[in-house]
């Protein structure tokens, strides 16, 4: 496993055309050596056409959500053995604006990444304290309280957890380093508690929230962090091979 890890969450954006021309770009300058793996997360519809541009390529592809049961009677959603069998390795759960919008909790995101990693999946798990949260110096309960009931116990396919505040996700601002390396340190711990210390082996962690080529190189050093989870910056592939080429 590349020990730095680059998620791009393209949300409900992108047309026919546009994962395989980011894929073919990334792929094409991104080789095996580089040493920093690519992740490509577009909409449900695109994955098909993404996984047959990655294929035989250092770049993965990865789905948005998943459903936490493998069939049934769940219109509209998309169960974690068919992201596999359309060429998913990763697919991201719990992120904040399905928390949000969907009213997702803690039990719904663990139930979730059960699910993916049962489909040989491997879950990237995001967690982050709100503005609010912040205010009232609830950063660390809220990460804790994320981990230990949204974490799996086990994820035998690897995964990461991504730790994106809320309040820094699509406004251009950051938090800055300190702050970052404390929750990482935060992250880091109760991932160890939760997986024991080899299943924490096969977890990257994270950084998510405004990150972009301008930023990129003052990211990548800080402590804990191994990736980012990268929001409308992943949409231009010049801009995501910025961030990885940023990498120390
Ligand atoms: C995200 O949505 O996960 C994200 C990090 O977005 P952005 O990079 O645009 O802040």
């Amino acid at each position: 496993m590349a020990a730095k890890l680059l998620v791009g969450n393209w949300k409900m954006n992108g047309r026919a055309g546009d994962a395989r021309g980011c894929v073919t770009a990334l792929a094409s300058e991104l080789g095996m050596e580089s040493g920093v793996a690519t992740v490509i997360c577009p909409p449900f519809p695109l994955l098909p056409e993404a996984a047959a541009a990655a294929e035989g390529t250092a770049v993965g592809v990865g789905a948005q959500d998943c459903h936490h049961a493998a069939s049934g009677a769940h219109t509209g959603d998309v169960a974690a053995p068919l992201l596999a069998d359309a060429g998913c390795g990763h697919v991201i759960v719990g992120h904040s604006e399905r928390r949000a919008d969907h009213g997702e909790t803690d039990d719904t995101v663990r139930a979730k990444a059960q699910a993916a990693a049962a489909a040989g999946l491997a879950p990237v798990v995001c967690v982050g304290e709100t503005a609010a949260e912040r205010g009232r110096a609830e950063t660390e309960a809220v990460l804790v309280r994320q981990i230990e009931r949204g974490l799996p116990a086990a994820l035998p396919h690897g995964g990461a957890v991504a730790y994106e505040p809320v309040w820094a996700i699509g406004t251009g601002v950051t938090p800055d380093a300190e702050a970052i390396a404390s929750a990482m340190r935060t992250v880091d711990r109760c991932v160890r508690e939760r997986l024991g210390e080899a299943g924490a082996e096969c977890v990257r962690l994270l950084y998510g929230g405004s990150v972009k080529p301008a930023n990129a190189g003052e990211l990548w050093p800080i402590d804990g962090v191994d990736g980012f989870l990268v929001g409308g910056a992943s949409l231009k592939p010049d801009s995501m091979l910025a961030i990885a080429r940023a990498a120390p």
